[in-house]
Formats: structure tokens, sequence, C-alpha cells
């Protein structure tokens, strides 16, 4: 089973992505896609990320065998719930969103009886909107496919190809563990960074003028964390809160133990933490998820701003 009609409900960075990558890795395959903001529609068929940029979402998925809602978290059940009516009985649908429980739960109660595979391709930038999108995003990026139970294996086995295709590795998991899993990987440091931004900015004695010049401190990568889509990241903490709260608790309890190491002077025990952080540094730049460079490779692509 291979999918040849592509419909990409929402065309921000994720969509328009998913829209160019099929274009340039499937070229077997046709996209439609539609997209709630009147301007990203217009946007998106200037820059071709779908071949046809439709006036409804109903009429976007009407001939559509996969499709794929690329909306924030908190916008999947009225995105669901748009495209109901006209979608073919046999058309598989599936999803990016960065939760992957609360996800499945709105699809179902969305599109009772029709197949729905949540995924959730590991892979973004800071940047979102129509023209955020680039056909090399998922190049090396994880996949996490969250199957339900008494998902068809064919249909598993196609979305499976599908993302191989668009230059992905893909992984099966359930979705409560894919949420644990990307509670701490993901949005935690997510929500620390959110919270450094806002701290520095907020502290009187430091001036908003001294924040950006000294940034290259380390400060500065947690910027491009803190510029992430505001939408995006407030659904991803409501529909993952229990996960993030239980990651956060842990996170606060080794900060205790380093804030009383620095207090009491334990050199050994920084020492020996901050070595342990560098070894995961390491083997995440040997499994080819970063770049070793100063600036992380980011000025030698096209698709990331410096
Ligand atoms: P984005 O660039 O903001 O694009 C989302 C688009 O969906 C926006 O144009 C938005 O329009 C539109 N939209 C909202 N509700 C809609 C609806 N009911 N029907 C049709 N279009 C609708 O966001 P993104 O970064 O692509 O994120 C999309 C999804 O991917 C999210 O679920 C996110 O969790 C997931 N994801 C993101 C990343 C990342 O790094 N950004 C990585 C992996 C997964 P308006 O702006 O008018 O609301």
């Amino acid at each position: 089973m291979t999918f040849k009609r592509v419909a990409i409900i929402g065309l921000g960075l994720l969509g328009g992505s998913i829209g160019l990558a099929v274009r340039d890795y499937l070229p077997g395959a046709i996209t439609t896609g539609y997209d709630a903001d009147p301007a990203t529609r217009r946007r998106a068929a200037e820059r071709g990320l779908v071949a046809t940029v439709c006036e409804t979402a109903a009429a976007a998925v009407r001939n559509a065998d996969l499709v794929i809602l690329c909306v924030p978290v908190g916008a999947m059940a009225a995105a669901g719930a748009e495209i109901a009516a006209a979608l073919p009985l046999h058309a598989l649908v599936s999803d990016v969103g960065s939760s992957k429980q609360a996800v499945a739960e709105a699809l179902a109660v969305a599109l009772p009886g029709h197949a729905v595979i949540p995924a959730h391709p590991v892979a973004g930038t800071e940047r979102s909107g129509a023209d955020a999108g680039f056909a090399a995003l998922f190049q090396q990026r994880w996949c996490i496919l969250t199957p339900p139970a008494d998902a068809d294996p064919a249909q598993v086995a196609a979305l499976t190809d599908f993302w191989e295709a668009l230059g992905a590795h893909v992984e099966i998991m359930e979705a409560a563990h894919h949420d644990r899993v990307l509670a701490v990987t993901s949005h935690l440091p997510h929500l620390i960074a959110y919270t450094i931004v806002g701290t520095a900015s907020d502290l009187e004695t430091v001036t908003q003028g001294e924040v950006i010049k000294y940034s290259a401190g380390g400060f500065r990568d947690f910027t491009r964390i803190a510029a992430s889509d505001p939408v995006m990241w407030r659904d991803v903490f409501l529909t993952n809160k229990d996960a993030v709260l239980e990651m956060l608790q842990r996170f606060s309890e080794d900060l205790t133990a380093l804030q009383r190491a620095i207090r009491v002077g334990d050199g050994d025990q920084l020492f020996d933490h901050f070595s342990r952080t560098r070894a995961i540094r390491r083997s995440i730049i040997e499994q080819g998820q970063d770049d070793a460079r100063p600036d992380f490779g980011r000025s030698d692509h096209g698709d990331e701003k410096p």
C-alpha cells in the first residue's frame, strides 16, 4: 500500500515541509492542502508547498488516501471535525503533533470509525508559518508513530514507508511512553529556555542592552529555543501536563542538588556532573543528531538562520 493523494491540513513549518518533501522525494504522490489563515494559503500557493491549495479543509481531503493534520495540538479536534464529513472511508488520518495521547483522544472523538495513526516527526526549528518549511527538514531525523493497539499493520507499514521516503528514521512507541520521553528531551528544555530568557530580561540589575550584548555566553542558544511559536508551545504544555510536571519535579530535585554543591563548594560533584553531561553531548553528535561545529553548523545550512 502506498499513498498517492496526500492532504495536508495546516501549511506552516511542518505542513509546508511535508508538502515540499513529498514533491521532492515522492514525485508519484499528489498533494492538496488547506490552512485556516488566508494569508498562509496565498503564500503556500506562491511557494508551491502543495500542488493544490484548497479553500476549505473538506475540499483538501475529499480525494485523499492520507491526511496529515499539521496544526497546533490544541487545534487538532477542530481540524478533525472540519474534515469528518468529507473524509473518504479508506483514508488514513495522521498528524505531526508534539504530544500524542491528547491528539489520539481528540481525533478518536472527532473522527469516529476512521483509521487514525498519530505521528511525531522529531524535527523542527524555532520558525513557524508558510515561509518556514523546507524539504530536507526530516532528513536523518526520527519520526515516532504511536499506532493504537488495533491499528491495521498494513497501514502502519505504509505510514512508515511514507516517512522513510521523506528521509526520516521511524520508531514505533506507545503514546504514553512518547509523551514521557518527549517531556524530558523536548518539552522540559523549552520550558527552561522560556524561563531563563524571561528571568534574564526581568532582572533589574542587568539591562536589556547588556542581555543582548553579552548573549554569546550561553544565553544565545536559549533565546533561539525561547523564540519558538507561543501557540504551539502553550498547547504542548497544556496537553502533556502530567509528564511535564513529573519531569519538572525531577529537574527541580537535580537543580537543588547542584545548588547545594555550589553553596558548600563541592567542586567534585560539579565536575562529575558536568563531565557526564559533556559525554551525552558527544553521543548526540556521534549519532548524527547534531553538529559539532561551534554554531551547530547552522550558518552552512540554507534551512536555518544562525
Ligand atoms: P505553524 O508553523 O504555526 O503552522 C500551523 C498552521 O496551522 C498555522 O498556519 C495555523 O494558522 C494553522 N491552523 C491552525 N488551526 C487550523 C485549523 N483548524 N485548520 C487549518 N489550519 C489551522 O506550526 P508548526 O510548527 O508547523 O506546528 C504544527 C504542528 O507540528 C504542531 O502540532 C506542533 O506541535 C508540531 N510540531 C512542531 C515542531 C516544530 O519544531 N515547530 C516539531 C515537531 C512537531 P493560524 O496561524 O492562523 O492559527
